[in-house]
């Protein structure tokens, strides 16, 4: 069932987990999600990159999310991940999509904060939560963001903006990045308990790909509600891919549904291993909304 990503992660931060928002770039990256996350009755929130949304067109992606939620048995939610693009976000919006990341980071602090205002008002305007980011996470994720870490503030600054901007989820700097770790990042859980005694909006975790069940229970313990998790689902797609593809080759058997299955059942592993670190598994039992 189709839910609003603020009503997702109010339920749970008032129960102690987290949900996984997982990237994903096509049909079977979609359904393979969502299939995972109603049958571990798990709550789950669906993101689309803006590269990925321009590809496939907003229309297309939004009717195939419509398709996907309304078959789910538990509530699921459509996000548009990093867009530092207005006329993007205008799209999404009038889309009926649930909620946006506006990404600021780029920006100085003075111009992110106008600009992040002016977009919550749009989006709130049709009802669309966003999620503000003006320090930013490093990284380059489908085209948007930076290696170099740029713009930086204290956590009451943080919350300042996002309250005075009227924004709905908080995505911090909390020593994550975009990709693959080359060496062990330092993690900033503190970074969360600071934010949390000062705000009850949910905080989002970046980067998910690649921390430790034992990392993602500390960020959890330490207020954070949503994980996005976006190259463990690319990579899983694209090693089960390969195999079958191989596999289809050495049997000369040139049947694509077997290998639809093949990445639909990896995706699906990749997406049930997060929701148990997260423990979101079985929350969606009774979910109304
Ligand atoms: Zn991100």
């Amino acid at each position: 069932m189709r839910a609003s990503t603020l009503d997702i992660l109010t339920r749970a931060q008032e129960d102690g987990y987290a949900v996984g928002a997982f990237n994903v770039f096509d049909d079977l990256s979609l359904r393979s999600v969502v299939q995972a996350a109603s049958a571990a009755a798990s709550p789950v929130i669906i993101q689309f990159s803006v590269r990925t949304a321009r590809s496939m067109g907003v229309q297309l992606v939004t009717d195939m999310f419509d398709a996907a939620a309304d078959a789910a048995s538990v509530p699921v939610s459509l996000h548009l991940d990093h867009c530092p693009d207005v006329a993007v976000i205008e799209e999404v919006v009038k889309a009926g999509w649930s909620s946006v990341l506006f990404d600021a980071s780029h920006l100085d602090l003075e111009e992110a904060r106008a600009q992040t205002r002016r977009v919550v008002d749009m989006a709130h305007a049709q009802g669309i939560e966003v999620e503000t980011e003006i320090e930013n996470i490093v990284g380059v994720e489908d085209g948007v963001g930076s290696d170099v870490l740029t713009h930086a503030y204290s956590e009451a600054e943080l919350v300042e903006i996002a309250r005075e901007t009227g924004a709905d989820l908080l995505a911090p700097q909390l020593g994550t990045a975009h990709g693959l770790y080359t060496g062990r990042p330092v993690l900033r859980p503190d970074r969360v308990r600071t934010l949390r005694k000062l705000t009850d909006m949910p905080i989002v975790l970046h980067g998910g790909t690649g921390l430790a069940d034992a990392e993602f229970q500390m960020f959890i313990e330490a207020g954070v509600s949503k994980i996005n998790v976006s190259t463990a689902i690319k990579r899983s797609y694209m090693e089960a891919s390969t195999e079958a593809l191989r596999e289809a080759r050495s049997a000369d058997r040139w049947e694509p549904l077997p290998v639809f299955d093949a990445i639909a059942a990896s995706v699906g592993e990749t997406v049930t291993a997060h929701l148990q670190a997260f423990g979101s598994v079985g929350r969606a039992v009774g979910a109304t909304r």
